[in-house]
């Protein structure tokens, strides 16, 4: 692996991630939902941030975009869908776009549902993507700015990038996510030991994700609703829970 990641919680369940490229010793951030804890992480190992990279709009997500940068001088990169939303924005990226870090590459693609303008960055060589609020451990983004069918295609896109991705998501809702999923698929053993597994995880203080698509695929609800329609009830009866 090209990059070193570093996951930096924040807030009360953010997870902000700290990317670095050390032959060009490019660093980038992705959704610094608060500046601080993310300049001492970086200076800490003598990193100099020189780029943030956005999913969405959502204060949680840019709110230390402007301190970063007043701080780094870095560039900041987001959806060109949402720049209305997002003043600090200097780069305005779509589907299809390519951003670069240091020697790496990473593919934008367009995921739409939880933000109108929602992206994700995909690494296709490194088999790391960096979601945001779209797809989560056993969980999907609430529906704010969109459809069920917008997310139940964001699915298909990532699952897509393959059972070996490493999926980096924004926070960590796993278990609350696991006990829903045990309500719509009781008798998934794959998901009965993964909720386990993460009960044990929780208990001991630890992080959960990234996740990977091979395990979503076996244990997300969302992921594995069969239709638009079976995606739109799960979420509202997530939502309702
Ligand atoms: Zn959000």
């Amino acid at each position: 692996m090209a990059l070193d990641i570093v996951r930096i919680p924040v807030l009360s369940d953010n997870y902000v991630w700290l990317v670095h490229e050390a032959t060009s010793g490019e660093t980038m951030v992705v959704d610094p939902a608060v500046a601080g804890p993310v300049l001492a992480e970086a200076e800490l190992r003598g990193w100099t941030i020189t780029q943030i990279w956005n999913t969405h709009w959502h204060p949680d997500h840019t709110g230390g975009n402007a301190e970063i940068k007043a701080a780094t001088g870095c560039t900041i990169t987001g959806p060109a869908a949402e720049a209305g939303r997002i003043p600090t924005l200097d780069v305005q990226v779509k589907e299809g776009d390519a951003v670069r870090l240091g020697l790496v590459e990473a593919q934008v693609i367009d995921v739409p549902a939880h933000t109108a303008g929602h992206i994700a960055y995909h690494f296709a060589t490194e088999h790391a993507a960096f979601v945001g609020d779209t797809l989560f451990a056993m969980g999907c983004g609430r529906l704010f700015e969109g459809t069920a069918e917008q997310m139940y295609l964001n699915m298909r896109k990532l699952e897509a990038l393959g059972d070996d991705t490493a999926i980096y998501c924004a926070h960590e809702y796993t278990l609350s996510n696991g006990r829903f999923a045990l309500t719509v698929e009781s008798g998934n053993l794959p998901l009965i030991e993964r909720v386990n597994e993460v009960t044990a995880m929780r208990e001991r203080g630890e992080a959960t994700v990234p996740t990977t698509i091979a395990l979503e695929r076996a244990t997300n609800p969302f992921m594995r609703a069969a239709s638009v329609e079976e995606l739109a009830k799960r979420r509202a009866a997530k939502d309702a829970a």
